[in-house]
């Protein structure tokens, strides 16, 4: 059980800078994430995107947006549990609340806040029938354990980094490795497709473009091969080829979804969250919500929007957990205790 003054659901660029709004006014974050990495759309959507509306930086990417606020927390040595959701969050007796991730992990919080963007990402599905019964066991979506696959007859389907990524990686180590994509053209980088096709000239990959799983063949969750549909066959355009496959690594990409946020019993405008525009306070007292996630009159889902409501979040918290205090503003330039919480020298 982790003990924190706040949990803050999403590690987008609103839930990063929640952990420094709440950092200079001494309070602690634990910060969770159900993608692996942080910076939420600007990491998974659009890293090397050119981002030109953060106030006092002409441009940056994606990238580095989210390299620049996981500086900026740094001096509060946040705990960032990545590549888990978070599917409970519960009010307990004492006001606290009780919250807890799909793998297990669970957490008490003075306050909750949501920056959960546009939902939790999810890895896209392979639509074939009965996919459901081999997944997790034959069909994955990501990798738990790639020693599982050594000596292996392996079935990639997709053509973004992950999916590149991973023919590298297999190559040499599975048994046998097959790159299935409905186009010959990639998202993943443009070097990962070279070496990719390299690798298929020296024989040591199979690929397969213009195709798309159609079925799989196997019993029990165990698969024994996958139908691949190409299209540019015989007489109407198309041909059915069954590739042996003892496991198949699904990189369809991410898509984002409201997920169990939906289940928390708060006041949800579709798939947003009302707040209030003095505390960006949820229906639930002490459960707040910043970013893309909420709504009010006016709403505009930019991120220095975001930014500012997780500045005012942070003095509501404060004041929710001192309400004896009066907060007062403080200017980072000249505070002594802002200073010290952000571990500058005297
Ligand atoms: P997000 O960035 O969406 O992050 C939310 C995070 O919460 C996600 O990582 C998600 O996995 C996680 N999450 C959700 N539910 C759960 C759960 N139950 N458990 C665990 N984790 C969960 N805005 C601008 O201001 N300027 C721009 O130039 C700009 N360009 C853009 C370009 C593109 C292509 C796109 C798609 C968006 C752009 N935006 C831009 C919008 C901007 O990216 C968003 O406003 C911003 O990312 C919102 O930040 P956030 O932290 O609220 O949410």
């Amino acid at each position: 059980m982790i003990h924190t003054d706040v949990v803050i659901v999403g590690a987008g660029p609103c839930g990063l800078f929640q952990v420094f709004e709440l950092g200079l006014l001494g309070l602690k974050a634990e910060v969770i994430d159900s993608i692996p990495k942080p910076g939420g759309q600007c990491a998974e959507l659009y890293p090397d995107k050119p981002i030109y509306d953060i106030p006092a930086i002409p441009v940056c990417t994606g990238e580095e947006l989210t390299n620049s606020l996981l500086t900026q927390i740094e001096p509060f040595h946040c705990a960032m549990h990545l590549g888990e959701e978070v599917t409970t969050v519960k009010r307990q007796d004492d006001d606290s609340f009780f919250v807890e991730t799909n793998t297990g992990k669970h957490f008490v919080a003075k306050a909750v806040v949501i920056a959960g963007g546009v939902g939790s990402f999810q890895p896209r599905p392979l639509r074939v029938p009965d996919a459901e019964l081999y997944e997790d066991r034959t069909l994955h979506y990501r990798v738990r354990d790639a020693q599982e696959f050594h000596g292996k007859e392996i079935v990639i389907l997709g053509g973004g980094d992950s999916a590149l990524d991973w023919v590298l990686e297999l190559v040499g180590k599975a048994g046998h490795v097959t790159l299935v994509h409905r186009r010959d053209e990639y998202r993943a980088a443009p070097a990962s497709v070279a070496k990719m096709r390299s690798l298929v000239a020296e024989g040591k990959v199979e690929l397969i473009e213009h195709a798309k799983a159609v079925s799989i063949s196997g019993a029990e969750g165990r698969m024994r091969s996958i139908t691949i549909q190409v299209k540019g066959g015989e007489a109407d355009g198309e041909r059915a080829v069954e590739v042996p496959a003892d496991h198949v690594l699904v990189f369809f990409g991410l898509s984002p979804k409201l997920g169990p946020i939906a289940d928390w019993g708060l006041d949800i405008n579709r798939k947003t969250i009302n707040v209030d525009t003095e505390r960006f306070e949820t229906s639930e007292p002490g459960i707040y919500a910043v970013g893309d996630i909420n709504f009010y009159p006016g709403k505009k889902k930019l991120i220095l929007c975001g930014f500012h409501e997780a500045a005012l979040a942070a003095f509501a918290i404060k004041q929710r957990l001192e309400p004896d205090k009066k907060v007062h503003v403080q200017y980072t330039t000249t505070s002594p205790i802002m200073h010290q919480r952000l571990g500058l020298p005297d």
